[in-house]
């Protein structure tokens, strides 16, 4: 079972990022706490008002430097991209100004003083203050995003990190599994989200991130926070969990119907919802392949579900992507026209609520393979009934 990235990957992804950051005319990459800074470096960093930064400069041969506060030195000199000696750490003291250590650092790579720096990108999720205080003393740059350069790399997935999303998404199958077989009927939603998120951990998650357990009404409720709603017997259960394995993410939706004791089965029209439900989410999957545009593949489900009149119902995207972060480009939305590349990663998920009285949604994970969709999810996708 693949854990983690192998070390050897992240001098590469440096030297990726160097190239697109090169490709767009931008100086340097600045890169705060967040997935980036994973993607980049490997560094779990905490998200503090206290500056961590990786100054990444795009001419090869100059050195990448992680600026971390002192009291951070230990865990920034063992993340990948240091260990591997492709990253330098630069310490600041609690009474230094480290928005001038990068200026510094900033100036030495472009051979001037901090005004020769022309073009800097700086990640999408950096805090204002560190933004304005990284404006004020490169007053010569244009600023851009990050994420504009990333992306491309980010969207892409190598073997190794389809590895991860295949483990994470197979732990998450065995999760939704165990926790339809019950117990369910006389439960909180609460209870049964805590069940989620403890084997979630079990199953070598090395964390949970979310866990909905929608019943009866809120099931209608896409996002819906697990409450202290008592499940019973005759109603469905929209199970939507996530967690992380290796750093990369889970994601997946069923829908289940628990019977209770006295056997309430499922009614025409949630049979009939969740058919077509069904039917659209395969129609979507079938339809993956390297070229096809986002919004074709959000159309797929769409139009499925709109020739079977619940269009108005059908309330979110098609889908997202997923890797470091559990919602990341590219997004299966209207209006997207970016074609899918093989390699990418996203989840396939519509659903259809009937407000204020419940609601279905299916998702699973899938790679845009050369010639066709890759599943990651294996649990089966039929209606299940069950006791509860
Ligand atoms: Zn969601
Ligand atoms: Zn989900
Ligand atoms: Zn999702």
């Amino acid at each position: 079972m693949t854990t983690s990235i192998p070390e050897a990957r992240y001098p590469e992804r440096l030297a990726a990022a160097r190239r697109e950051a090169t490709r767009s005319g931008i100086d340097a990459l600045l890169i705060g706490v967040g997935a980036d800074l994973r993607y980049l470096a490997g560094y779990e960093a905490l998200p503090l008002e206290r500056l961590t930064l990786l100054v990444l400069p795009s001419a090869e041969g100059t050195p990448a430097t992680l600026v971390v506060p002192r009291l951070e030195a230990t865990p920034a000199m063992g993340c990948p991209g240091v260990r591997t000696g492709v990253i330098e750490v630069a310490t600041w003291e609690e009474t230094e100004d480290p928005i001038r250590l990068v200026a510094t650092r900033l100036a030495a790579a472009a051979g001037g003083p901090p005004e020769a720096v022309t073009a800097v990108a700086v990640s999408d999720g950096l805090r204002a203050a560190f933004v304005l205080g990284l404006q004020a003393v490169l007053p010569g740059a244009r600023f851009s995003l990050a994420g504009a350069v990333l992306r491309a790399l980010r969207m892409v997935k190598d073997a190794d990190e389809v590895a991860l999303l295949r483990t994470a998404a197979q732990g998450a199958d065995r999760v939704v599994d165990a926790i339809a077989a019950g117990p369910l009927v006389g439960r909180t939603e609460v209870d049964v989200a805590r069940e989620v998120r403890d084997r979630l951990l079990a199953e070598g998650h090395e964390t949970g991130s979310f866990w909905i357990v929608a019943s009866g009404p809120n099931s209608a409720s896409p996002h819906h926070e697990a409450g202290d709603r008592i499940i019973a017997g005759g109603e469905p259960i929209v199970i939507d969990i996530g967690g992380t394995v290796g750093g990369y993410g889970s994601d997946i939706t069923r829908t289940i119907w628990v019977t209770g004791p006295e056997g309430v089965q499922p009614d025409d029209e949630f049979r009939r919802l969740y058919e077509v439900l069904r039917d659209a989410q395969q129609a979507a999957t079938d339809a993956v392949r390297p070229g096809i545009a986002c919004e074709a593949l959000d159309a797929v489900a769409r139009d499925w579900i709109t020739a079977a009149g619940y269009g108005p119902r059908f309330i979110h995207r098609t889908g997202h992507g997923i890797g470091l972060e559990g919602h990341e480009e590219p997004y299966l939305v209207a209006g997207n026209g970016e074609a899918l590349g093989e390699g990418m990663a996203f989840s396939v998920e519509p659903g259809i609520y009937l407000e204020g009285r419940y609601g279905a949604r299916i998702e699973d994970i899938v790679i845009c393979g050369p010639d066709g969709p890759v599943v990651l999810n294996e649990l089966g996708r039929e209606l299940r009934v069950v006791r509860g």
